[in-house]
């Protein structure tokens, strides 16, 4: 039986034979944008390239998302290796789609060719059948949380219950097989300097779909028989600003949003205006009390012209947690890979201020979430661009495919001392229920 060094340096050729087909994907996928839960085309292609590695899979999970699952020798744990389908929305980026907006600006493009690159190095020779396991290869979509009136649509429709990837894929019992889970995220060198950036925490949040309702009227013939929902918007957003002094600096609280629709006609009184909102904070009771907040000032702005207002809050992301053994174990292999010098681990408080719903798994069981500095620009701006694809593709998917060697390796010793000193927050269907307080819909009727 050949010995864990063999096994990764085994796993770690077989990635580098296939680097150049890794990139490739990475850039088809660049080349191919599609926002959350749209992401047909993208989930075809990670399909098509699953089945040339010979892993048979399920697709269609809420909606566009994938899984396929490689079985080791004997049984043992099973680790998920996670990629992300979606991409955001930003104008004007350099790769964006010119008709829908949807561009890489976080990316994700590089996510499932990494999970694929796992894939290769432990479809390699003798990997697998020396491991006690399996490996879930999970390509979920729609992490960022955005087109929300579409998701809220989707929702009343029955196409979907919880309005994200991976919190789609917990309530559809999607990971209830996965025993842990990893995946790593491209960062950029105006956020990192190290090459792979381990350990912190992200916000938590909750999401607002916003309808001012007010009365049409000729908005220069009639105004005063109208009730114009654009200007409640703007005393709600007002109101918004005065409440950034009463959060706690140490919550990390934001209040932020879009408007969607600021009415339809110039010379009609908008009736109809649209907002989606967002409130995020470090801690459940933290967000519960800015989103009250940001509640009052909706219905402030209804209340001052007389109209309506209906106010969806949907649940959010709840905040990261990573590992610390499985952290430990990452690090060693990407210390490997690029050197000590070349990482940095952040105290499990330091918190990035984004929010992902790796944070909602983190809750029910042991994950990862490293970054790898692969990009230069702003993340979700029009710069953010990946320039080192060896960095961003392949050398995470070997620092993966090392780690699920090492928790499987030796009968699994390592997974199973994670699952026996892991202390999850949540069992999934204690997740399920708060969530489920966390849907709530109300018409505001400002008389
Ligand atoms: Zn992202």
């Amino acid at each position: 039986m050949p010995t864990i060094e063999q096994l990764k340096s085994i796993a770690q050729a077989a990635i580098d034979e296939r680097a150049e087909w890794l990139i490739e994907a990475a850039q088809t996928i660049l080349a191919n944008p599609e926002p959350g839960f749209l992401e047909v085309k993208t989930s075809r292609f990670v399909s098509e390239k699953l089945s040339e590695l010979g892993v048979s899979h399920q697709s269609g999970i809420a909606l566009t998302g994938l899984k396929g699952v490689i079985e080791g020798g004997r049984p043992g744990p099973t680790v998920a290796v996670i990629g992300e389908l979606d991409s955001l929305r930003v104008l004007e980026h350099a790769h964006a789609d010119p008709e829908t907006g949807a561009a890489h600006a976080c990316g994700h493009h590089c996510q499932t060719p990494m999970m694929l690159g796992a894939a290769v190095g432990l479809l390699a020779p003798e990997v697998m059948e020396s491991l006690a396991g399996n490996v879930a290869l999970i390509a979920v979509p729609a992490e960022e949380f955005i087109d929300v009136e579409f998701r809220w649509g989707l929702h009343q429709q029955g196409a979907l219950g919880l309005m994200a990837g991976k919190q789609e894929f917990i309530r559809l019992g999607a990971f209830d097989d996965v025993d842990m889970a990893m995946m790593v995220h491209t960062s950029s060198s105006n956020q990192e300097t190290a090459k792979f950036a381990l350990g912190g925490t992200s916000n938590g949040h909750v999401v607002k779909y916003v309808r001012f309702i007010g009365k049409a009227a000729h908005a220069g013939g009639s105004p005063h028989l109208g009730v114009n929902a654009l200007q409640a918007a703007t005393v709600a957003l007002n109101a918004l600003n005065t409440q950034r002094e009463t959060v706690l600096n140490e919550q990390n609280v934001r209040f932020h949003g879009i408007m969607t629709r600021g009415g339809v006609a110039v010379n009609s009184i908008p009736a109809d205006v649209r907002y989606e909102g967002r409130v995020r904070g470090r801690t459940a009771e933290a967000i519960a009390d800015a989103s009250d907040k940001m509640d009052r000032c909706l219905r402030a702005g209804a209340l001052t012209m007389g109209g309506q207002v209906e106010i969806v809050t949907l649940p959010g992301y709840l905040p990261m947690k990573n590992d610390p053994a499985m952290t430990e174990l990452f690090k060693a292999n990407a210390g490997e890979i690029v050197g000590e010098s070349e990482l940095v681990t952040h105290p499990a408080d330091l918190n990035r201020g984004g929010s992902t719903d790796m944070g909602d798994l983190s809750q029910i069981m042991p994950v990862i979430h490293p970054y790898t500095t692969a990009a230069t620009g702003t993340g979700h701006g029009t710069d953010y661009v990946v320039e080192d694809y060896v960095q961003a593709v392949v050398n995470p998917a070997k620092a993966m495919a090392m780690s699920v060697i090492d928790l499987l390796f030796d009968d699994a010793q390592a997974a199973k001392s994670v699952l026996g000193e892991s202390q999850p927050t949540m069992t999934k269907d204690s997740y399920l229920a708060f969530q489920n307080t966390r849907l709530v819909e109300e018409l505001y009727e400002g008389k």
